[in-house]
C-alpha cells in the first residue's frame, strides 16, 4: 500500500517565508497569518492522509460501474464527498453570497493539493463543480446564481465541462451539438459531448451540465458557440428538483488511469438549456475560467509527483541492493539501501527539486490570480495569462516524468501493480492531454500569450527576473549558485524570444519551437522561484529559524535545481535556432 504524508511545513513555507501572503496588501489576505493557514493545511493533510488516500487504490481497482443507466462510483467514495461537503472544502474560496467561505484562491490551492496528491481521481468530482461554478458566477444571470450556485457550492449538486465531440476536442469549431429556441427563454440542446469527467454519478442529488452547442443560424465556427446550463433535474422556482432532463450518459469510458473518475459519453436529445451570458459568446464565459482551471491541471501534475517522490524515498531507504561505492552504510546487512548510489539519488533529487519549485510556482500563480480579481490589478492579471500555459504544460508533462521516475526507483516492482506505483504514472498522464492539450498549451504561449498587449506581459516577466537579480548582486551567498545560473538561463529565454520575433512571417519557425518554449520558460519560472526560495530560506537561518535542516534542506534541494536541471534552456534554444525545416523536411506520405 502505497504511503502518503501530506508535506504541511513546505507548503506552509511556500506561503509564507516566500509569498509572505500575510503582509499582502490584497482583500482577505490579512486573515492568513501562519496559525490560521498551518491549522487548515493541517486538517486538510489529515483528510487527505486518512480518508481520501486509503481510497486512491480502491478508486483504482474498482472503477466507476455503469448499470441500468446509473453510475456508482467506488466503494467509500460516497461517504468520503459527505465528509468534504460537511467539512465546507468544496466551498472555500467561493462567495459568501452563495455559501462560500470567502477565503483567497490562494489558500483552497494550498488546501487542494494534499487532496489531489492523495486521490486525483475523487477531487475532480469537486474540481469540475468548482469550473462549472466559476463560469455561472462570472457569467450566469443573478437568477441562475440564484438557483444554481448555492447548491453546487455546498457540491449537494455537482458540475460538468461539456465541450469535447466525438469528431472535435482542440477544434471545438467544428462542434455540432445544437441548441434551438423553445420561444420561452429556454433552448433544446441535442447531441453527443464524449469524455465528460464526473458527467454521472452517486453522489449527488443533481448535476449541472455546463455545455457547449451552436446555436442555429448563428455564425460559423468558434464563433458561433454558445454556453448553456442543462441540469440533470430539472429545478423548480422554489429550488425543488423537478422532471429529469433529456440528458443521459451513454457508456463510461474505460481507460488508462483516474478509474475512479467517471468519464463519461453524455447524450443530450432535446434536453432543456439556459443560456449563459450572451448568444454566441460561449467560449469567451469558458475562458474566463480558463486561468483557474489550467492552473489545477498543473497542480494535479505535480501532485502526483510529490506523492510518487514520497513513496520512491521510502523504498530506496528500504530496499538493500549493492554496496556505496565510497565505503559501506550497511555493515550489518547483506547490502547497503538504494539510497546510498548516486544515480538515485540523482533521481530522487530531479524528482524532490522538481516538486518543491512546481508548488511554488503554483501558489504564485494563485496569488497573482487573487491580485487580478480582488485589487483589479491588470499587470497581475497579464502575468497570470502568460503564466497558465506554462503552469499546465510544463508542470503535467514534468509531473508524468517524475511519476515515471519514481516508479523507476522500484526497479522492476515499480511495474507490478501491488505497489502501487503505476497508477501514479496511469493518472498523472491525462494531465498532459485534457483542458487543452500540451501541445495546444505550448501554442497559445508562442502565438498568442507572448504576443498580448504588445508582448507587455513577457517584458514584465523579464524585468522582474532582472530585478531579482540586481537586487541581490551584493549576496555573495546567492550570486554564484542561483542568480548566475538564472541570468544564462533567463538570457536563453531572451533569446529564443527573439528568435521568435524575427521569424513573424514563418509560422513554422516558431511553432515548431513551441513545446521547446514552453519547456525553457518553466525552466526560468522554476529557476526563479529557486532563486527567491533559496534567498529567504537563507533569511530564516540568519533570522535564528529553529529548524535550521529544513532551511539548509530547501537550499541545498535549490542548488540542485539551477545546476543539474535549469541547463536544459540551452538545448532547448539550440533546437528553437534550428528553425522548422528539419521538423518539416518530410512528406506526409514519407512518415
Ligand atoms: C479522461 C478524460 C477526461 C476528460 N474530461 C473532459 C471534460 O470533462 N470535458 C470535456 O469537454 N472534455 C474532456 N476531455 C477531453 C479532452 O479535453 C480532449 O481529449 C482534449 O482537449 C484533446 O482533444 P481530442 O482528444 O479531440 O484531440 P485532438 O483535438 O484530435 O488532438 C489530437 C492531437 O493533436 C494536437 N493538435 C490538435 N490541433 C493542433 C494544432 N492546430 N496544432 C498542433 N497540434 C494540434 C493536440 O495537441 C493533440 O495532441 C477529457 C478527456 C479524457 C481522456
Amino acid at each position: 500500500m502505497p504511503i502518503y504524508n501530506a508535506p504541511t511545513k513546505d507548503i506552509q513555507f511556500v506561503l509564507h517565508d516566500l509569498l509572505k501572503v500575510s503582509e499582502q496588501d490584497i482583500e482577505g489576505f490579512e486573515d492568513l497569518d501562519r496559525d490560521f493557514t498551518g491549522a487548515v493545511v493541517e486538517e486538510a493533510g489529515r483528510i487527505a492522509t486518512e480518508v481520501l488516500h486509503p481510497l486512491n487504490v480502491v478508486g483504482d481497482t474498482e472503477g466507476c460501474v455503469m448499470e441500468n443507466g446509473v453510475v456508482r462510483t467506488p466503494t467509500g467514495f460516497k461517504e468520503a464527498f459527505e465528509q468534504m461537503k460537511e467539512g465546507g472544502w468544496t466551498a472555500m474560496d467561493c462567495d459568501p453570497d452563495y455559501g462560500g467561505q470567502g477565503l483567497p484562491y490562494v489558500m483552497h490551492t494550498a488546501a487542494q493539493e494534499p487532496f489531489v496528491s492523495a486521490n486525483m481521481a475523487f477531487n475532480m468530482y469537486q474540481g469540475l463543480t468548482h469550473g462549472a461554478y466559476s463560469a455561472i458566477y462570472a457569467h450566469g444571470s443573478d437568477e441562475q446564481k440564484q438557483k444554481y450556485l448555492p447548491k453546487m457550492v455546498s457540491c449537494e449538486w455537482t458540475g460538468t465541462m461539456n465541450l469535447t465531440e466525438p469528431h472535435c476536442g482542440t477544434d471545438l469549431g467544428l462542434m455540432r451539438t445544437k441548441a434551438v429556441p423553445n420561444g420561452d427563454g429556454s433552448y433544446k440542446i441535442s447531441g453527443q459531448k464524449i469524455f465528460i469527467s464526473a458527467g454521472e454519478h452517486d453522489m449527488a442529488d443533481n448535476i449541472i451540465h455546463l455545455v457547449l452547442a451552436k446555436i442555429q443560424g448563428g455564425p460559423e465556427g468558434i464563433k458561433g458557440v454558445s454556453l448553456f446550463i442543462v441540469p440533470k433535474f430539472m429545478v423548480n422556482d422554489d429550488g425543488s428538483l423537478g422532471a429529469r432532463n433529456g440528458v443521459a450518459c451513454g457508456k463510461i469510458e474505460e481507460k488508462m488511469g483516474i478509474h475512479g473518475n467517471s468519464t463519461c459519453v453524455m447524450n443530450y436529445d432535446e434536453a432543456t438549456g439556459f443560456l449563459v451570458g450572451e448568444e454566441h459568446k460561449g467560449m469567451r464565459a469558458m475562458f474566463t475560467m480558463m486561468n483557474e482551471a489550467r492552473l489545477g491541471v498543473g497542480l494535479q501534475g505535480y501532485a502526483q509527483a510529490e506523492s510518487a517522490y514520497q513513496n520512491a524515498v521510502a523504498y530506496a531507504n528500504d530496499r538493500l541492493q549493492g554496496r556505496d561505492v565510497t565505503g559501506v552504510k550497511n555493515p550489518d546487512g547483506p547490502a547497503d539501501p538504494l539510497i546510498v548510489h548516486p544515480d538515485i539519488r540523482r533521481n530522487l533529487m530531479d524528482q524532490k527539486s522538481f516538486v518543491e519549485g512546481a508548488r511554488a510556482f503554483t501558489f504564485w500563480g494563485a496569488y497573482l490570480i487573487d491580485r487580478a480579481h480582488k485589487n483589479q490589478d491588470a499587470d497581475a492579471d497579464g502575468l497570470i495569462s502568460l503564466m497558465t500555459p506554462v503552469i499546465k504544460g510544463f508542470l503535467t508533462d514534468k509531473g508524468f516524468e517524475y511519476a515515471t521516475a519514481a516508479q523507476q526507483v522500484y526497479g522492476g516492482h515499480g511495474y507490478i501493480e501491488e505497489w502501487g506505483m503505476s497508477q501514479y504514472a496511469r493518472d498523472a498522464r491525462i494531465a498532459m492531454i485534457y483542458e487543452g492539450a500540451n501541445g495546444i498549451q505550448a501554442l497559445d504561449l508562442v502565438g498568442r500569450k507572448l504576443a498580448q498587449d504588445g508582448g507587455k506581459h513577457v517584458m514584465a516577466f523579464f524585468d522582474m527576473v532582472k530585478t531579482f537579480i540586481k537586487e541581490n548582486e551584493g549576496n555573495e551567498a546567492l550570486k554564484k549558485d542561483f542568480l548566475e545560473p538564472l541570468k544564462a538561463a533567463s538570457k536563453d529565454l531572451q533569446a529564443a524570444g527573439m528568435y521568435f520575433m524575427q521569424n513573424a512571417t514563418k509560422p513554422n519557425n516558431a511553432l515548431s519551437g513551441s513545446y521547446d518554449f514552453m519547456h525553457m520558460m518553466g525552466h526560468v519560472c522554476l529557476g526563479l522561484m529557486w532563486a527567491r526560495m533559496a534567498k529567504a530560506a537563507m533569511e530564516a537561518l540568519e533570522g535564528g529559524a529553529s529548524d535550521t535542516e529544513f532551511y539548509e534542506t530547501k537550499i541545498a534541494t535549490g542548488r540542485y535545481y539551477m545546476a543539474r536541471q535549469l541547463p536544459a534552456t540551452s538545448m532547448h534554444l539550440s533546437r528553437i535556432n534550428t528553425g522548422g525545416d528539419t521538423v518539416m523536411a518530410l512528406e506526409a506520405a514519407n512518415f
